[in-house]
């Protein structure tokens, strides 16, 4: 049995009020989403960008139910969390969306106050979630600028999955099988960036980022 312990996530109120106590405008939240499939490099190329990125950017910690894998720390890497407290959370409306991932019972969620922490630093948040949530995100801000990583070729995505070594067999084709699906809904994003190298993938996703820098949050 894993420690959990109690992680509040957020209590900032239901809605996305751009409007502050005394009516001025509070600028909309900068957001990158980054999603793809199990086996496309996301980690690496959201490690890089984290530390590399040519505009101030810091990845939301989300929350999920499941068990840490090794060396993964709460409120770092996720903040991990019983199925009881998260579904509390959620209730309590302290989550801009949550998916059950993998029909596992397994919960994620992107905690509102985590959008807050980083716009008042004055960052773009970074997300890395699955497609639907993503798509959640952008229902609810659209200024936030959607991109779908993928891997070089089809047979990548399974020996990335299986290098991980992290995963029985019975998950990887649970994940296999959630990639053909989300691989269906790449064409929502609003660019698909393929990770054919970490260093170029980097550049252009940081490109990506000035650009919508220059023109919609000068
Ligand atoms: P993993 O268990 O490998 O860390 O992540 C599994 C999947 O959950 C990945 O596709 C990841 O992007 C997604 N994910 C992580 N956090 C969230 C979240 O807060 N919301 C949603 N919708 N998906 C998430």
């Amino acid at each position: 049995m894993m420690a959990m312990s109690p992680v509040t996530v957020g209590s900032a109120a239901r809605g996305n009020s751009m409007s502050g106590a005394d009516g001025a405008r509070t600028p909309e939240p900068r957001i990158v989403v980054i999603s793809g499939p199990s086996g496309t490099g996301k980690t690496t190329i959201v490690r890089h960008l984290v530390s590399d990125a040519p505009v101030p950017l810091i990845k939301a910690v989300t929350a999920t139910t499941r068990t840490p894998r090794t060396g993964e720390i709460s409120g770092i890497d996720y903040h991990f969390m019983s199925v009881a407290d998260f579904l509390e959370q959620r209730a309590a409306g302290a989550f801009l969306e949550t998916a059950e991932v993998f029909a596992s019972g397994t919960w994620y969620g992107t905690p509102r106050s985590e959008i807050e922490r980083i716009r008042t630093a004055g960052a773009w948040a970074l997300l890395e979630i699955d497609v639907r949530g993503a798509l959640e995100i952008k229902r609810q801000y659209p200024g936030a600028v959607m991109i779908f990583l993928r891997a070089a070729s089809l047979d990548e995505y399974e020996a990335r999955l299986r290098g991980r070594g992290t995963e029985t067999d019975e998950a990887i084709g649970h994940r296999l099988a959630r990639m053909q699906q989300e691989l269906h809904l790449a064409d929502r994003y609003d660019y698909q960036v393929i990770n054919d190298n970490v260093q170029r993938t980097v550049a252009e996703i940081g490109d990506i980022l000035q650009r919508h820098e220059a023109t919609h949050h000068a």
